[in-house]
């Protein structure tokens, strides 16, 4: 079957008891049982719940994967994925990384013994050479966070697979309409279920996807262990939320093309930073790797922090807020929002600079967007022709005088 039909059918049969077609929102802690180990698969709702495990069999089919597992926020599902790891063992990632990601990197498992190299993104080579005895993970996110450079996945899990290195991509700003990791190579995926998949800001989640029969025992594990489960209600959020996924997906990539092209000629733009640009540098591998180019565009000003702000604060459709996603568009500044936990030099360093602007290009009818865009950006040029005005009346004055 087709990714859209599965999107709407997988794991969410007519529910056997009622025959209710959606499937309901079990809100319950715990099932009755019929006697001593004798019960229908469910014993207690940390372990299972019916909605949840819905959810993680559309999720799973999505990402052409044998195994799910749902959580309570992108986050969650991480700490599961990094559950597997031990002291002393090291872990490769790209340096363009979601700020949260880096931060339990740094802040949780650094102190536990576990060692991070951060390579460029990008660099294929840079990541096996990278590699030791004790690497145990490689961690990749593609499209990067916020500068949407491109990392080809199959080039690193061939170097990694000589080694016995597990390779895990967040596949968060792609979905798996436009990116399939694990047909690539990669041994398990994970989402913050928060943004695409769930698609209308309404709910925090996460999910784990995985063919590896090992590492799904051991995160499966890890999930009853520690607990961070989503609530029914939830997981039928998301499952409600992913049914249309391919239909928002088609039309978020094509937004954002229109608004990446719009960008591309303005003056008061510096660079834009969108893969389906035939100028962007991994724009051919981009056409490889995704079916489409996704809805975030990035971009820098020609300008100052201070014309950032005049522009953010003349959006009108464009919130100014942290995630993405969503059918409504956001403006994101990473400097001082999503990435404002890594410290500024770092950040400086990769390229997230305090006049660059990152956009979640929702749904709404493009031209509308764009006219947004035009008029927040002339509000900026309004502002630069009136404090220059007010310099050549002073220069006036002092001539005069
Ligand atoms: C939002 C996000 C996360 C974290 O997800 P939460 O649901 O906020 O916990 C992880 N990775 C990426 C790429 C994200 O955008």
């Amino acid at each position: 079957m087709d990714f859209a039909t599965r999107a709407i059918h997988a794991g969410q049969d007519a529910d056997p008891s009622t025959g209710a077609t959606i499937t309901p929102i079990f809100q319950t802690s715990t099932y009755t049982q019929q006697g001593l180990g004798d019960n229908k698969g469910f014993e207690y709702s940390r372990t299972h719940n019916p909605t949840r495990t819905a959810l993680e069999t559309c999720l799973a089919s999505l990402e052409n994967a044998r195994y799910g597992l749902a959580f309570s926020s992108g986050m969650a599902a991480t700490s599961a994925v990094l559950s597997v790891l031990r002291p002393g063992q090291h872990v490769i990632a790209g340096d363009d990384l979601y700020g949260g990601t880096y931060r339990i990197f740094e802040r949780v498992l650094r102190p536990m013994g576990v060692d991070f190299t951060y390579v460029p993104a990008g660099d294929v080579a840079a990541y096996a050479a990278a590699m030791r005895p004790e690497t145990r993970m490689i961690w990749l996110e593609t499209p990067t966070n916020p500068l949407l450079s491109l990392v080809d996945i199959r080039a690193v899990a061939d170097e990694a697979h000589k080694r016995g290195i597990t390779v895990v991509v967040d596949n968060t700003f792609a979905s798996p309409y436009l990116q399939k990791p694990l047909d690539l190579g990669a041994d398990v995926v994970t989402h913050s279920t928060t943004k695409y998949l769930n698609g209308h800001s309404d709910v925090i989640g996460g999910a784990v996807l995985t063919s590896d029969e090992q590492l799904y025992q051991e995160m499966k594990f890890y999930q009853n262990a520690a607990g961070g489960v989503p609530s029914p209600f939830d997981s039928w959020l998301v499952l409600r939320g992913v049914k249309t996924l391919a239909v928002r997906m088609r039309q978020h990539c094509e937004n954002a093309m229109r608004v990446a092209e719009f960008l591309s000629g303005h003056p008061l733009v510096r660079t834009v930073y969108y893969p389906g640009l035939a100028s962007h540098p991994d724009h051919e591998l981009a056409q490889r790797q995704m079916a489409g180019f996704g809805g975030m565009v990035s971009f820098a000003f020609e300008g100052t922090r201070e014309d950032v702000d005049t522009f953010v604060r003349h959006l009108r459709l464009f919130a100014l807020a942290e995630s993405l996603g969503g059918v409504e568009s956001l403006c994101c500044h990473p400097a001082s929002m999503t990435h404002g936990s890594i410290p500024a030099e770092e950040r400086e360093k990769r390229g997230v600079t305090d006049t660059l602007l990152r956009l979640s290009v929702g749904i709404e009818d493009a031209d509308d967007l764009i006219a947004d865009l035009d008029q927040a950006l002339a509000s900026v040029a309004a502002k630069h022709a009136a404090a220059s005005s007010e310099r050549e009346k002073a220069g006036a004055a002092t001539g005069a005088r």
